[in-house]
């Protein structure tokens, strides 16, 4: 196809894109003016520059682990295409002592539940949520990592917990550190919402980090789908970080391996568009606002359900989770047959858990979602 009809094809997805957030229509712009790109296929591993740069995002520009070249970056399907090749690869090369298992949070994103059984790891469940306190279940979080064999592999999701919306405060993460570097256990860091919880790229990379720094060993898988609004363009990196450059060779050869018999090599166009972003420092500050604007608007919304709920209809029971969960999702503590009503007689739909979308509130509804929760709670 020669470059016009591409910028032809390419410009029928103008409309579409006009409505999504306005720094990606400007890099949207200066990729689609960009007359020497093409169609070709990227290497293995991925656009280099999108995948530096990913990584520099999550473990910081003056990181050790990249600064040291410890650390191996691959493009992958989004973040649950860094979770498959995390996991394939754990299954592969990790040293396992027995059956290979993973250690997930008790609830968690149910895909990780099939990620992993797909590649013949078995899931097996730590305490996370606590539904007396709706917030986090710290001792049996703790003790779960202590009392598992040392070596273990645990999951963890770097910032804005899915779906409980509960993250562990910065002096629990050091506890959960200290437990396991002691314990060599693994870090499977899952990186969905960098940015959606506080509102700051780096302070939700803020576990990832110290943890890097304390030595624990470990992986990240890194999504774009909500911090750049990129769902359908599928831009994920998988990062694993190594204790030598030697080490981290060979990683990065074995999982040029394993990538190019799933996928040959991963697509183009998102890795541009976040490639533009990460690299231009205008782009950079513009996208860090609209993180901002979009966490913050979330943030706005927990304050005025709160208030509505508690100040003004004086609704039964404690709501101060609302305010201490983080992020796009709330476990909102209802029963199944609550979120049941609330489905059947007010059409707003959640999970059955009773977890909503706090993105889905907005000044129009909020209102209306409060008074039936309130009905459906009395
Ligand atoms: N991990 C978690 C915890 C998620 O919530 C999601 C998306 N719901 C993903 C990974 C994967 O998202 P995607 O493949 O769209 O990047």
């Amino acid at each position: 196809m020669s470059l016009s009809l591409l910028q032809i094809a390419y410009s029928s997805l103008l409309p579409h894109i006009k409505r999504t957030p306005m720094r990606k229509n400007e890099a949207t712009r200066i990729l689609l003016s960009d007359e020497t790109l093409d169609h070709e296929y990227l290497p293995i591993t991925g656009l280099a520059s999108f995948t530096s740069a990913a990584a520099k995002l999550i473990l910081g520009p003056t990181s050790p682990a990249v600064q040291e070249q410890r650390t191996v970056s691959v493009q992958t399907i989004s973040g649950t295409g860094a979770n498959h090749l995390g996991a394939l690869f754990l299954s592969r090369f990790y040293k396992w002592d027995g059956a290979p298992k993973i250690w997930l949070s008790n609830p968690t994103w149910a895909n990780h539940h099939a990620i992993f059984k797909n590649v013949g790891i078995q899931p097996v469940d730590y305490p996370y949520y606590d539904p007396k306190t709706i917030g986090l279940d710290y001792d049996g979080f703790i003790s779960a990592l202590q009392t598992a064999p040392e070596r273990s592999v645990f999951l963890l999701h770097a910032c804005a917990h899915n779906p409980t919306g509960v993250d562990p405060t910065q002096e629990q993460w050091k506890s959960v550190a200290e437990v396991m570097a002691v314990k060599k256990h693994y870090a499977f860091f899952d990186s969905a919402y960098q940015g959606f919880a506080s509102g700051g790229l780096d302070k939700d990379a803020w576990a990832v980090r110290y943890f890097v720094e304390r030595g624990v060993a470990l992986l990240i898988c890194q999504s774009f789908a909500k911090n750049a609004g990129l769902y359908g363009e599928r831009v994920g990196a998988l990062h694993i970080v190594s204790p030598t450059r030697e080490a981290a060779d060979r990683v990065k050869s074995q999982l040029s391996v394993l990538q190019r018999s799933e996928i040959s090599n991963p697509p183009t166009y998102g890795a541009r568009l976040v490639s533009l972003i990460l690299n231009d420092d205008v782009l950079f500050d513009e996208w860090k606002k609209d993180i901002q604007t979009m966490s913050g608007r979330i943030i706005d919304m927990r304050k005025e359900l709160f208030r509505i709920l508690t100040e003004e209809l004086k609704t039964p029971g404690n709501w101060d989770h609302i305010m201490n969960q983080i992020g796009m999702f709330s476990f909102t503590g209802i029963n199944p047959e609550q979120s049941k009503a609330l489905v059947e007689k007010g059409h707003i739909y959640l999970t059955a858990n009773g977890r909503i979308s706090m993105a889905g509130l907005n000044t129009h509804n909020i209102r209306y979602f409060a008074e039936n929760l309130d009905k459906v709670v009395r």
